[in-house]
């Protein structure tokens, strides 16, 4: 197996590009027509990206919405790229894609979320692009598989991709929430201790799906220290072709990156390290009294427990439950403790207590004489 852990296994091809600061991808959804293309790249180089991106041809969930312009945007990119001076990416999901896009100088070749979930076609992919010095990004699965991610991004590690890099954008979900594709953190989180020298971005767009939201989840990217970004920007967003909720207009993009802090990423002010340290001791301190409070409440829930079992009693008992509950509420609200958090707690501590209890009851069943 590749060793994707090793600091020198990727060329730094990130900081090549945009130095200490984030890397920013930004342009349209699709590209729609020479004009767009154009005067998307000139208002996003403005504001600050580093690398332009157009999608030419569209994985659609369902047939009949546009499905991209195909190779003839691949030649507005190239005229964009000429303008500008930026550098270019485009989604590929075929060899056939592979071999327009490197006709057209393409410098990024990005693998969309749909693509990501069939090893064949990673393969494919990872074959056509062999040779090559080309920069690729992997995007996550639509399903949220950290095995399926890693494994894409070491076909293409295999095939001696060095500039390579993963984009987050989010996990399909059939629940009804706030996010077009749910964030999961963790999963990009996971990825980066997996492997802690690839470069992560983060795909704010297509996991807010609404460009309101779109700057927020931008801004958690940062804070959690990714690598960069990937928004899409269009110069008028209402009348794109594709995703017109979610894109943001180059002059959205400008203010967003001109107010952007990026954390850092040590502290060196040693007053503030010394004052840190102090509050994360108190919080540890505080974490094992937690414990200590749980350890309590799981010795009174089993004396509880020998009571009903003794008494014939059944475990479940829905009105005290609605009392706990309401209780832990208006505790929380006098002391404004998020109350939505406090409830989770509270479904996950009576969930417990009930587990228990039903332990506590089979031990007792299980050491009832035979006869
Ligand atoms: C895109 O970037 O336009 C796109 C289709 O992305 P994803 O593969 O993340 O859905
Ligand atoms: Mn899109």
């Amino acid at each position: 197996m590749p060793d994707m852990t090793k600091k020198n296994r990727y060329e730094n091809w990130l900081q090549q590009i945009s130095g200490e600061n984030p890397l920013i991808i930004a342009g349209p959804c699709s590209a729609e027509t020479d004009k767009q293309v154009l005067e998307t790249a000139l208002g996003v180089k403005v504001a600050g990206a580093h690398i332009l991106r157009a999608g030419i041809w569209k994985p659609r969930t369902r047939p009949g919405n546009f499905e991209g312009v195909g190779a003839i945007g691949l030649k507005w990119v190239q005229q964009a790229k000429e303008a500008t001076g930026l550098l270019t990416a485009t989604e590929v999901a075929n060899a056939s894609h592979i071999e327009l896009a490197l006709q057209h100088d393409i410098d990024v070749f990005w693998i969309g979320a749909r693509t990501t979930v069939n090893p064949f076609a990673v393969q494919e992919l990872a074959d056509a692009l062999r040779g090559t010095d080309k920069i690729v990004l992997v995007k996550n699965p639509v399903n949220p598989d950290l095995a399926l991610w890693m494994g894409a991004l070491e076909r293409f590690d295999k095939a001696g991709i060095s500039k390579l890099g993963a984009v987050h954008r989010g996990f399909s979900s059939y629940k009804k929430m706030p996010y077009r594709n749910e964030p999961l953190w963790q999963i990009p989180i996971d990825l980066k201790t997996q492997f802690p020298h690839l470069p992560l971005l983060n795909d704010a767009s297509h996991i807010s799906g609404i460009s309101e939201n779109v700057f927020d989840i931008a801004r958690t990217a940062i804070q959690l220290k990714f690598d960069g970004l990937m928004i899409e920007t269009h110069i008028d967003p209402k009348s794109a072709w594709s995703d017109a909720r979610q894109q943001v207009t180059p002059d959205n993009l400008q203010a967003f990156l001109e107010n952007l802090v990026v954390p850092k990423d040590k502290i060196f002010d040693r007053k503030l390290l010394k004052t840190l340290s102090i509050l994360r001791k108190e919080i540890d301190d505080l974490d094992a009294e937690l414990i200590q409070i749980f350890k309590l409440r799981q010795e009174k829930t089993k004396q509880i427990a020998e009571m009903k079992y003794l008494e014939n009693i059944a475990i479940y008992q829905k009105e005290r439950w609605l009392d706990i509950l309401q209780k832990a509420i208006r505790n929380s609200q006098e002391n404004e403790v998020n109350q939505k958090f406090i409830e989770q707690v509270f479904r996950l501590l009576h969930q417990e207590s009930l587990k228990i209890q039903h332990q506590v009851f089979k031990d007792k069943n299980d050491n009832k004489p035979l006869i």
